[in-house]
Formats: C-alpha cells, structure tokens, sequence
C-alpha cells in the first residue's frame, strides 16, 4: 500500500507517523513545499532570532529515516490526477498513491491594497520562507508595519521588538485581537505591547503604496491620508485554505476542501485533514484530524470528534488569555464580566446557555466551561458562572475517579 501525504505540517507529519504505527510495510511518502519541517506557531521566535531552521524543527531529527518516510521536499504539487492516481509536482514528475492525503494548510491572504501583491518587500507570515525573507528585508531599528492584529499580526509585532524593531501595527477594527478578545481583554495587551515600543494605528486601513525605485513599499497611505514610512511591510489579514493543488480534480471544494467526519474527500482514496479542510485553523486539532485520517486511510473507520474548534489561547508577556466559544454579543444575551487587579472574566449566556468564555490572568474551571459550550448544557437561572466551586461542577464516581456533574 502506497500512502502519499502532500504537507509536511502538523496534520501531514501526525498522518504519516500513524500510519507507520499501524502499518509497518506501507510505502509512505511525504511531498512539502517547505524546505525545512517547522512550527508555525513559533514563526515569531525565528523573527526575533530566539530559534533557527533546526531548533523550529517539531520532528525529531531522524523521523523520516526512523519512520522510513520518502520525503520529498521543496517541491509543490500542481495537479491531482484522480483517474490516473497519481499527483503531478512542478517539475512535471508524478507521485502515485493508491490511498491520498492533502494536508496542505492554508496560504496567507495578501488583500489586492496598492502594490503589496508584487512589492517586493510585502511578506504574509505563514511558511518560515516568509519569516526567512522578513528577515532578510529587516535593517537595524528599521520600519516594519504590520496590517491586521490578529493572533498572527500580534505574533510578528512580539518577535520583531525583541529585535528592537520600530513596529507600528494598523488595524481596521477599534481594538487590538478583535476576533478572540473584547476591549477590555485586548487593551491590556494593547498596554504591554506599547510598553515595549509598539505603535497603533486603530480604526484605519491600509489604502495606497508609494514605491521606490527597487519596487519597495517606502511608504503606506491609510485611507485617512496619513503617510507612514516602512522597510517592510507584513500582511496578517487571514488566511485561506491552500486548494490550488485541487482544481480540475474533482474534489468537491468550497473554500476548503470539504470532509466527511472520516476525512474522506468526495473523490474516493482521497482524504484531507488541517487548516485545508477548514474545520478549524489551531494545531492540535489539525494534528488528531491527520490522526483520523490516517486511521482510515490504514482501513480503521474512525469518526473525527474533537469538531469544537472556538478556542484560543494567547499569551504575550507572560499575561495568558483564553477565548472558548464565538465571543460575539448578540442583542438579548446576557454578559457577566468579573474583573480584579489578577484577572478579567467575561461570559456571554445566551437562552440560558453558556456560548462564549474569556478567561484573562486566570485559568480556572477553563475545562468546566469548554463542557458547558460544547455540549450546549442549560444553565439554572439562580447560576452564576464566576462564582461556583469545584463541587457545583463534579461528582466522585464509585470507582473514586471524578466526573462532570452538569
Ligand atoms: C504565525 C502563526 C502562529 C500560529 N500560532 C498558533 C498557536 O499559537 N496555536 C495554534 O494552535 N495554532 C497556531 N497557528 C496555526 C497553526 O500553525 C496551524 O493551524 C497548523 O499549522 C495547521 O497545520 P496543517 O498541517 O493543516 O498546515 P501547515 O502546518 O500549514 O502545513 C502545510 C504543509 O503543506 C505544504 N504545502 C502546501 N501546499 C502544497 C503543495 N501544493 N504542494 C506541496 N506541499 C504543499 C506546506 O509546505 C506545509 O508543509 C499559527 C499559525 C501561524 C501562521
């Protein structure tokens, strides 16, 4: 059995260790644009030069030889040939697999402002070749702007002023983090941030770019006409599901590439998992869907469960904060907020249920409200969310192990 992953990230290299687990004779072969196996989530640490191309490395050394993995890497495939099975590469060079698994994560979105499609100094972060190329561009104490502030915006803003850099972060929205925080949470970051140097730039947006001679943004007009000088600009406004290698082949795809809960595509022996089959963008969950994957592409039919993917964990200075649920407020919801000088704790019940939780300076009962979210579980009026004890929540089993009590 030939098993033939193309990515090398967290849903690809989890897939491709399973299925040597289950299986000790299949052909495994792994094909990745990347040069180098690397953790995206620790992309900043290399911005800021904390970690290199080896010590990004989340794979031990000899995985591939241990494993006995073909690793084809630096090399991207163009096309999918169902009929054929077989997956075309740039150098025309075809791959075949009896059974496939696309687990190509997501590009970052360049929005079509100005020049910053073919500047040469606009980056994404999203591969390390663009922290590789981000640091390449930096000089000493030189501009970096930084569109969006999001978890990934926010990321390059933390690694680039250890660096010193002079960074200055535009955003459209009134507050820093909108997606995963309210005002209140995303301004005590907004505190530290500019503690450490960092400038922002709220309610604007990018507009226009001046280019120098070398085709260089030198300078970002806002759509309120301020000028802002940059080196290099970073582009962090989303991301989108990296499908291009699907087209033509029949795999139905919307914006992602669509799933069942098997990670089978609509195309038979053809399986996606992470960021591509948008279920959720965060890396634990595109590690266990490549482990579902793999269990089915090894013959074991196994359901992927874990769908609750409205979770975020942020933690920037030592201030660590966690957002479960939408964290949207909606017209007859009621928001119960606590806040000391430790911590801030923001609920959001909606028809007496809990939908959203954020826990700031104080992690407790994380796992008791994740419950409550998840399995829609009906809250008593007399409840109040910040105030229950351990006891309200579990019960001690007969065996003398601790269950929900909910
Ligand atoms: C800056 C940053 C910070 C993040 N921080 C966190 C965090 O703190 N916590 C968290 O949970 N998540 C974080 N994430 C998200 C997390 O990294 C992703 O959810 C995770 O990497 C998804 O894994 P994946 O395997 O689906 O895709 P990826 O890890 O993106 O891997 C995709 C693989 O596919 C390859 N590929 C793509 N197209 C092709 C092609 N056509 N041919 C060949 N190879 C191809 C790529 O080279 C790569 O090897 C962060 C992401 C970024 C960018």
């Amino acid at each position: 059995m030939r098993h033939v992953i193309i990515g090398a990230g967290a849903a690809g290299l989890t897939a491709a260790r399973r299925i040597r687990e289950l299986d000790s004779t299949a052909e495994i072969v792994v094909i990745s644009r990347d040069e180098h196996v690397h953790s995206r989530c620790m992309l900043h640490k290399y911005l800021s030069g904390e970690r290199d191309e080896r010590t990004l490395n989340f794979v031990s050394p000899d995985f591939f030889e241990k494993n006995r993995i073909t690793w084809i890497k630096s090399a991207e495939v163009q096309a999918i040939v169902p009929d054929r099975k077989n997956v075309v590469l740039g150098d025309n060079q075809m791959v075949c697999y009896d059974k496939l698994l696309i687990a190509t994560g997501a590009d970052s979105f360049i929005p079509p402002v100005g020049d910053f499609r073919t500047a040469g100094n606009v980056f994404g972060l999203r591969n390390l070749s663009d922290a590789q190329e981000i640091v390449k561009h930096i000089k000493p104490q030189g501009k970096v702007i930084i569109v969006g502030s999001g978890l990934v915006g926010m990321d390059a803003a933390y690694g680039l002023l250890e660096k010193k850099m002079d960074v200055t972060v535009v955003e459209m929205a009134d507050r820093i983090l909108p997606i995963q925080l309210d005002e209140a949470a995303g301004n005590e970051y907004k505190k530290l941030f500019e503690k450490a140097g960092c400038k922002f730039i709220l309610n604007r947006k990018a507009s226009e770019t001046i280019l120098d001679s070398q085709n260089n943004v030198s300078q970002l007009i806002l759509d309120d006409k301020t000028v802002l000088d940059c080196d290099v600009i970073i582009v962090a406004a989303g991301v989108r599901p990296a499908i291009a290698c699907t087209i033509e082949s029949g795999i139905d795809v919307e914006k992602n590439i669509k799933v069942n809960e098997y990670m089978e595509t609509s195309v038979r022996d053809i399986y996606a998992a992470g960021d591509v089959a948008g279920m959720s963008g965060i890396w634990p969950n595109a590690m266990k869907q490549g482990c579902t994957a793999a269990e089915n592409m090894c013959g074991n039919r196994t359901a992927y469960e874990d769908t609750y993917a409205m979770k975020n964990t942020i933690n920037f200075f030592g201030l660590v904060t966690l957002s479960l649920g939408r964290g949207q407020v909606q017209e007859g919801d009621k928001v119960v907020i606590r806040e000391d000088s430790k911590c801030y704790k923001r609920a959001i019940i909606r028809e007496d249920k809990l939908d959203s939780v954020l826990l700031q300076g104080n992690m407790d009962y994380a796992g008791v409200y994740q419950y409550l979210i998840k399995n829609n579980i009906k809250l008593k009026a007399e409840d109040d969310i910040f105030k229950k004890s351990f006891a309200d929540y579990y019960k001690v089993r007969t065996d003398g192990q601790y269950e929900y009590n909910l």
